[in-house]
């Protein structure tokens, strides 16, 4: 067989060469470090991790990201191996020894007899003779491949920062203040004229949110991405707060073509959201990019009138980050739909952190592996955490506003007992964490039966 080329020995690329050498297909892969190195990595291992060493809650009954790890864990994932081998004392989180992690990945994969590890930079779009390739070159990927990136997909599907504004629960929205209405009711293109959810504030609450905006705490950028202008259209929201009290008012929180069904009348401002995905569990805060703090965009943002009790499926953030458009670019096992030859994964896909990387690693792997052994690529199913991702990122996100991602439970189908009625014949909702445990369940049970375990 000949040998799949996977570019980039980060965290996905590092998954990928594992699940091809795993399947029996050749794999070489490509890092670039310690020849050349990028501006947040330090060292020359392979899935070095740039910043914390947590992998996030291993709570495989309730949280996302922990049924993630557990899927993982039952795909054979190296990540999730030597990360639980190089385990520290974190609570109910997976946090890692960076150094004792990073070291096993890199020596599992020399050790593997159908794996070559080549360092040095791919200085552009790969030679064509590489007829299979994974492209898992991250965050920050060298600007030589990125910019051939860029010129073979188009000027706009490539990305350098990311400006994300908050998602939110549309079932954590109180529906007695917020409702559905469109600017001036203008259906758009397949839309209904309710395609938004808006939250009206009034006088006294918009000035008193946009001093919050003011005082709240901010993140710093780091040294690296001080430099680089915020591009329009990502200005964080307190930048635009800051240059004078009515901008908000006049940009993204701008009340005209809008009736508050309570009042009959235009509110003085209001929150927009959008939908953010098929299944419309999420919607995203239009124009809410921001640099505050985690802690602060959850306190701030909750004084928003129906918003009070939001949960965040992730919260905002503006960062130097490479992604490409995946839902415009990519087929449904991840490859270029222009050039086939061509797969992407980990971070610069659209989805963010370290187990959602290396989940699309896994993923890419045994794509290309199927694809070179003449068998059907098989996704796995919509219901799971692995499931959920790929089809985020493969075509179910607005495409309009398509942002890095986390995995959360608003990215699974709602559960088939999201509703039911009881006896006495009222409707009840599953909500919070029952909602959740029957996701959990659900994902990890329809995960064996793909694998085949459960059969
Ligand atoms: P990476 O792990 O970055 O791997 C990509 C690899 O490709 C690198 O080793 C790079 O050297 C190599 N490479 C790049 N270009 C080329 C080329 N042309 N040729 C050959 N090799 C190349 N996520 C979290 O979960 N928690 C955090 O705390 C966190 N902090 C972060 C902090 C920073 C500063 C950044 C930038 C990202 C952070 N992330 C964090 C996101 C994190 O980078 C990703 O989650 C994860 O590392 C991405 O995995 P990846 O494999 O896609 O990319």
């Amino acid at each position: 067989l000949s040998p799949v080329h996977v570019v980039g020995g980060g965290l996905a690329g590092s998954e990928a060469a594992w699940a091809l050498a795993n399947a029996g297909v050749p794999a070489i892969l490509h890092e670039m470090r310690p020849v050349r190195g990028t501006d947040a990595h330090k060292t020359g291992g392979l899935a070095e991790l740039v910043c914390s060493n947590s992998f996030r809650s291993d709570d495989h009954e309730a949280n996302a990201v922990g049924v993630l790890h557990e899927e993982l864990r039952r795909c054979g994932s190296l990540i999730l191996e030597a990360g639980d081998v190089h385990k520290v004392p974190a609570g109910s989180a997976l946090a890692v020894d960076r150094d004792g992690f990073s070291a096993m990945v890199q020596a599992r994969l020399e050790a593997h007899p159908l794996v070559t590890i080549e360092r040095g930079e791919v200085a552009g779009l790969p030679p064509a003779e590489w007829d299979s390739v994974i492209v898992a070159t991250g965050p920050l990927t060298s600007p030589a491949l990125a910019e051939a990136v860029r010129a073979r997909t188009g000027t706009d599907s490539l990305a350098f920062f990311d400006a994300i504004a908050p998602i939110v629960h549309t079932d954590s929205i109180d529906f007695d203040t917020a409702w559905f209405q469109s600017r001036y009711d203008k259906p758009g293109p397949g839309g209904t004229g309710k395609d938004y959810i808006n939250c009206p504030l009034d006088q006294a609450q918009y000035e008193a949110f946009v001093q919050a905006l003011l005082d709240g705490e901010k993140m710093d950028f780091r040294e690296w991405e001080a430099s680089t202008p915020y591009f329009d259209g990502c200005m964080p929201i307190e930048v635009m707060a800051s240059r004078g009290p009515e901008t908000l008012r006049y940009g993204p929180m701008k009340p005209v073509g809008l009736t508050d069904p309570r009042t009959g009348r235009r509110p003085y401002a209001v929150v927009q959201l959008r939908q953010d995905n098929a299944l419309g569990t999420l919607f995203n805060m239009v124009g809410f990019q921001t640099k505050l703090r985690h802690g602060e965009q959850v306190r701030v943002f909750r004084t928003i009138p129906g918003l009070e009790n939001a949960e965040f499926a992730r919260l905002g953030g503006l960062h130097r980050n490479t992604f490409i458009h995946s839902p415009s670019l990519l087929d449904g096992s991840l490859r270029l739909k222009v050039e086939p030859r061509l797969r992407f994964a980990g971070q610069i896909t659209g989805v963010e952190g370290y187990v959602e990387s290396a989940a699309i690693g896994l993923l890419a792997g045994r794509f290309a592996a199927a694809e070179r052994l003449r068998r059907q690529p098989e996704a796995p199913p919509r219901t799971t955490a692995l499931g959920a991702l790929l089809a985020h990122i493969t075509g179910e996100a607005n495409p309009e506003t398509f942002q890095p991602m986390n995995v959360n439970f608003g990215l699974f189908p709602p559960p088939d007992e999201a509703e039911t009625v009881t006896a006495n014949g009222k409707r009840r909702r599953l909500k919070g964490l029952d909602r959740k445990k029957v996701q959990a369940a659900r994902a990890l049970a329809d995960l064996d039966l793909w694998l085949g375990h459960g059969r």
